[in-house]
């Protein structure tokens, strides 16, 4: 049998990885290109900030994998896993991720990482400003038959929850007891409407909507509506 050589490093072996010995591929290969840190704007929330905008995340986890993934730049024969220690988010967080790539290269897999660090800088989401800011676009005013007052009340509240995936202003500001009845404040006069039509179509209730002017933001009128949502037995 032919003794093959490295021509690199002279070195005889019995397998070549692109003409080279395991080692020297290892060395002169580069599997991936990947920036140095990464940094990552995250609210309290879970919502991360890409490209201006504020998203939402399945969990921590799939947001690194993503994030991380997103940056690393690589050809279609080289498969990557995100490899970090588990961390705990406090002020500014510097998260070493491992990128493990493996390649098969003739017909032989080779494994090499790659370092990157994540940086997590918290910032406070256009959502949870808007909460923690009293923000509403819209009063519920629940009044008529006492008793029933709750039950609607509970209405609102699993529509706001059912919404919030999709139309991130679906929240409840505040909720306030009176003995006229009970008025909802919703961030999101969409949901709002949505309340309307399901608790009549649910309950014995009339409603009457009023709009009113509250301000001008961005040279735009900012309109507040007024739900309100009469029940009897
Ligand atoms: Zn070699
Ligand atoms: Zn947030």
């Amino acid at each position: 049998m032919l003794r093959k050589f490295c021509p690199r490093c002279a070195k005889e072996i019995d397998e070549l990885f692109g003409g080279l010995c395991r080692e020297c591929y290892l060395e002169t290969v580069k599997f991936v290109e990947v920036p140095q840190s990464i940094s990552l704007l995250v609210c309290r929330c879970g919502r991360s900030n890409e490209k201006k905008k504020w998203v939402q995340n399945v969990s921590v986890e799939e947001m690194i994998e993503r994030i991380v993934t997103l940056n690393v730049k690589k050809d279609r024969k080289t498969m990557i896993k995100v490899e970090y220690e588990p961390f705990v988010l406090n002020g500014k967080t510097r998260v070493p991720v491992t990128i493990c790539c493996e390649r098969v290269v003739d017909g032989n897999v080779i494994v090499k990482h790659a370092m990157t660090e994540l940086v997590l800088v918290p910032q406070t989401c256009d959502v949870c400003s808007r909460v923690s800011g009293g923000y509403y676009e819209a009063i519920i005013q629940i009044r008529g038959v006492k008793y029933k007052q709750e039950q609607l009340l509970g209405l609102v509240e699993r529509i706001v929850n059912r919404y919030k995936d999709t139309d991130k202003f679906s929240f409840i500001t505040q909720v306030q007891n009176s003995k006229a009845g009970i008025d909802v404040y919703l961030g999101s006069s969409k949901i709002a409407g949505k309340i309307e039509q399901e608790s009549k179509r649910i309950y014995k209730v009339t409603s009457k909507i009023t709009h009113s002017v509250c301000g001008v933001k961005d040279g735009r009128e900012l309109n507040r509506i007024t739900i309100l949502l009469r029940i009897s037995d």
